[in-house]
């Protein structure tokens, strides 16, 4: 068997052992400590924000951003319709109920049109059978495979009926928008280290602001909400969602690297666009209008009725018999067992880039060899 190529797996830069060693030799092994306060500095230097908080995960700076604007029971959060289910499950946490918003076609991320008309559907009572007119609590846009979705057309409309935006940049850190970093357009900015990410902490998440406010509720709620007393004391549920101090160590040594790892993975989309971009039936997501893409990871979309009925499905099998991991597009929330009957506003888009999308393997650490190998996989399928 040939050696297995993974989707993304990590790719350590040679510092994390370094800071992890300096934990164990000051004993800093607690969800706090040196290089906790370190890779926050360095957050908050990447991301251009004031305030940086790390966490255990994404799904709990989401979980806690949420809670800082005051998602409750009953309320309507609008969230992208195409993307991980992180990003609308805390919703779920607090009995708020999701709202989903399709793609459009330039960046396969929440539509501007769509995200008006869900708003508009929420404050006139349409949206559901029982005609609760209510505006919505806040809205969660993605930068979905580290391609920015048109943040300045969304915090428009955002600002226009001031409803505050949780940006989701899990894929994106890296990425910019108008030269400004994904993350840094929302009231509050989220990130993820998770084993998979374009760089890791094995687990880990981050949440970032300008607003000093809500990262100190953040921080406090965090870690078990804790009064200020001698003994424990708590008028508040927390939970206990800190990053600890070793895997900080790990992020620190991986945001060294993260501009080397953003320029392979482009070259890595580079590599696979020129090598296939020009196949009968296939396409790649050019890179948007004012727009730089950490490209997390490639996707590949395959129109079937231009390709003699290969489908990504063939494709995604006859690289697997290759030993190479692909994976499909994400699918999406409206069509999850779990939200659908949640309301959403679109055309289906966000089901056929499923439909039609895979993504190939795209880590740093590929060779030109490994690509050139899942690049001859993906012919095969066309050839023969
Ligand atoms: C990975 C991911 C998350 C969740 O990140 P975790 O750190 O694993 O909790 C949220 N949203 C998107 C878009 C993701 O890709």
């Amino acid at each position: 068997m040939k050696e297995k190529i993974w989707l993304s797996p990590p790719h350590m830069g040679g510092k994390e052992q370094k800071y992890i060693n300096e934990a164990f030799e000051t004993n800093w092994i607690a969800p706090l400590g040196p290089n906790v306060d370190g890779m926050e500095s360095d957050l908050i230097r990447i991301t251009e924000k004031k305030y940086a908080l790390t966490l255990n995960s994404a799904t709990s700076a989401i979980h806690l951003a949420l809670i800082i604007l005051g998602v409750k029971q009953g309320d309507y959060v609008i969230c992208q319709d195409f993307t991980f289910c992180a990003s609308a499950n805390p919703i779920v946490y607090l009995g708020a109920s999701p709202v989903f918003v399709d793609s459009e076609k330039d960046t396969w991320n929440m539509s501007p049109a769509y995200l008006e008309q869900s708003i508009l559907a929420c404050m006139n009572g349409t949206i559901d059978g029982n005609g609760k007119a209510q505006k919505p609590k806040a809205i969660i846009p993605v930068h979905l495979y580290g391609v920015p979705a048109k943040m300045d057309e969304i915090m428009a409309i955002a600002h226009k009926y001031e409803i505050p935006v949780i940006e989701d940049a899990a894929e994106a850190i890296g990425s910019t928008f108008l030269n400004k970093p994904c993350g840094s357009f929302g009231e509050l900015g989220v990130l993820s280290f998770n084993g998979n990410k374009i760089i890791t902490t094995s687990a880990g998440g981050a949440l970032v602001s300008d607003n000093e406010k809500y990262i100190k509720h953040a921080r406090f709620l965090s870690t078990q909400a804790r009064d200020q007393a001698p003994h424990y004391q708590h008028s508040q549920v927390g939970y206990n969602y800190r990053m600890s101090n070793i895997n900080a160590g790990i992020g620190r040594g991986q945001l060294e690297v993260l501009q080397d790892r953003v320029l392979k993975r482009r070259q890595n989309f580079e590599f696979y666009k020129q090598k296939l971009g020009d196949i009968k039936g296939f396409q790649f997501l050019e890179e948007p209008k004012n727009a730089f893409s950490n490209r997390w990871l490639t996707c590949l979309l395959v129109n079937p009725s231009e390709t003699n009925g290969v489908d990504r499905e063939v494709i995604r099998l006859a690289l697997e018999k290759e030993n190479i991991e692909s994976r499909p597009l994400w699918k999406p929330m409206h069509l999850q067992p779990i939200y659908e009957n949640s309301p959403y506003f679109g055309e289906g888009f966000s089901a056929e880039l499923f439909e039609k999308g895979l993504c190939l393997p795209s880590g740093s650490n590929l060779s030109d060899e490994d690509l050139q190998r899942v690049v001859n996989a993906v012919l095969g399928c066309i050839q023969d």
